[in-house]
């Protein structure tokens, strides 16, 4: 089923094309100081919206769970004092109703939840009749569907503003980040649903301050259109996530050195389309050039089945795989990927081959035409 979408683009201040947009702010709300300083910093940068976890869905109970409603009174007083909108994530129907009692601009549902389309659904029932932007973090699982489906609930209860934002993908794998971007999976959802803005979150995805710079350039190359990235006035005293959130300075740094190219503009884009255009050229040299193999492996079909010859024949195969592995060494090509490619071609093959020698009346031997 193809889902029917309803985007608008979200908004920074009064401004849409702002790029990167920028979300910025401790994991967690601690403490009313802890929250007003952190914001004062990030506000004095430029920052324009301030982000804050009230509620956190941690894995373990006895972990720090966020102050709960509390904490939401220092963030409307953050949002009075310093002018930011002000976000932080819900996870319940409840969350939604006392966060938009205390004038929250900004709502998002967090990798756990997204993940669960009961608590999407709640939450987007919840948010029928309200106008604020919503971004719907990936879930956890790597699943572009159940990410689309959660963003398809939210937008059917008739939410416009919409965005989604990418955490990376808890994994087996033991890799350098705390969760796998897979960044496949991004790039599939903006595929399927072009209109979507997509905002990357840096700070799950590594779960290192090291990394996030980084990561956070990646995204932009990739033409993502904001970052949301954990800062902390005392990032290492932190009651949660500790090792990724930046100092405000620490942030500040990693902006001022990112590189934000257009996906307009220069000279740079258009020697791009050229190579580009070379790349279709080749594709299409290489599917010619495939097309008159199995032409080839169907006249050899036709052989074998008057000379009552097996189609499979190892001892051929084998040798055309070595001598492949080392014509395509001089070429620069890795063996598992000759091996891959030349297994896949041989397996097509053997198909056509197979379908020649299964009809029943032979077709006369087709004659190449180039
Ligand atoms: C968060 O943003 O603090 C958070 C809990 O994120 P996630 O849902 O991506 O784990
Ligand atoms: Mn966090």
């Amino acid at each position: 089923m193809n889902a029917t979408f309803n985007i608008e683009k979200i908004k920074v201040g009064q401004e849409e094309s702002i790029r990167p947009i920028l979300i910025a702010g401790p994991c967690s709300a601690e403490t009313e100081e802890q929250t007003i300083t952190t914001a004062y910093r990030l506000a004095a940068m430029g920052v324009k919206i301030f982000r804050a976890g009230i509620w956190k869905p941690r894995t373990r109970p006895g972990s720090f769970e966020g102050v709960g409603t509390k904490g939401l009174a220092w963030l409307k007083k953050v949002k009075v004092e310093t002018g930011m909108s002000i976000g932080t994530e819900v996870a319940t129907a409840v969350h939604v109703y006392e966060a938009l009692k205390h004038g929250l601009d900004v709502l998002w549902i967090g990798a756990r939840t997204t993940a669960n389309p009961f608590a999407v659904q709640e939450i987007a029932d919840s948010l029928r009749g309200v106008d604020i932007p919503i971004l719907i973090k990936n879930p956890i699982n790597p699943d572009v569907h159940l990410w689309i489906g959660a963003i398809e609930r939210i937008n059917q209860s008739g939410i416009k503003k919409v965005a989604a934002i990418h955490r990376g993908f808890s994994t087996y794998i033991k890799s350098k980040y705390r969760n796998e971007p897979q960044w496949q999976i991004p790039i599939e959802l903006k595929r399927r649903i072009p209109e979507i803005q997509i905002i990357s979150d840096p700070s799950h995805i590594t779960g290192n301050r090291e990394l996030i710079g980084e990561v956070a350039q990646q995204a932009l190359d990739l033409n993502f259109d904001g970052l949301m990235i954990e800062s902390h006035i005392n990032p290492d005293d932190a009651w949660s996530d500790a090792s990724q959130q930046l100092t405000p300075a620490g942030l500040q740094g990693i902006m001022n050195q990112l590189i934000i190219r257009t996906k307009e503009s220069s000279k740079m884009n258009l020697d791009l389309e050229k190579l580009r255009g070379e790349i279709d050229e080749l594709d299409l040299e290489l599917l010619n050039t495939l097309e008159k193999r199995m032409m080839i492996a169907e006249n050899i079909g036709r052989y074998k089945s008057e000379n009552k010859i097996t189609i499979f024949q190892p001892d051929r195969y084998n040798k055309i795989m070595e001598k492949r592995v080392l014509q395509a060494n001089g070429k620069g090509l890795t063996p598992a990927f000759t091996e891959r490619i030349f297994k896949s071609i041989h397996e097509e093959s053997i198909l056509h081959q197979k379908a020649i020698m299964n009809a029943v009346s032979e077709p006369p031997i087709k004659k190449l035409t180039t």
